[in-house]
């Protein structure tokens, strides 16, 4: 890992660009829930592996939300827990039951035809070599699964 200073919200724009760009993304609006006293978020962390926690999520919010006839949407929400930036996404798909939030993260888990059951397993580690965590639970805003990633902050100066 390369940790670089970053902002999390700036990154967050950035994969919300890439991802509302996808076809298969663009039924499903996705928006990020600023916090209007929150200017910037500043962590140490690598870019790359920080891209593909929140394009996993994304992703699989997405992906959850297929089969919903009434559509459906993505929010995302970055706040400070004192030291901590706490990233959340939410989404109107079916969400999650306890008995399935235990085994999520665990490699190769799918519930999907053709899923690889990777993409939690992989983040999870990414978060923890972050000295982070990632935690699952029912969405607050929506109706469906909500996913809180925990990242230490790095409020020093650059
Ligand atoms: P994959 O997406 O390949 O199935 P993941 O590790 O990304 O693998 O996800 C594992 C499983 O967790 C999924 O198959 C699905 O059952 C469940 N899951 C992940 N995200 C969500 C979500 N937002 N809503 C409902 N279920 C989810
Ligand atoms: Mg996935």
């Amino acid at each position: 890992l390369e940790r670089t200073r970053t902002d999390l919200i700036e990154l967050i724009r950035d994969v919300l660009g890439l991802f509302r760009n996808r076809p298969a993304s663009q039924m499903v609006p996705a928006h990020l829930a600023a916090d209007d006293d929150l200017e910037e978020a500043p962590a140490q962390v690598d870019r790359e592996a920080l891209r593909q926690v929140m394009w996993n999520l994304l992703n699989n919010a997405r992906e959850a939300m297929e089969e919903n006839q009434a559509g459906g949407q993505i929010r995302v929400s970055v706040s400070r827990h004192g030291n901590r930036w706490v990233v959340v996404v939410e989404d109107d798909g079916p969400g999650i039951s306890a008995e399935l939030s235990e085994r999520i993260f665990e490699p190769f888990f799918t519930t999907k035809e053709t899923g690889t059951g990777l993409g939690l397993a992989t983040i999870h580690r990414l978060i923890e070599q972050h000295d982070g965590k990632i935690h699952v639970g029912r969405a607050q805003h929506l109706s469906g699964a909500r996913f809180e990633v925990e990242l230490p902050a790095d409020f020093d100066a650059p």
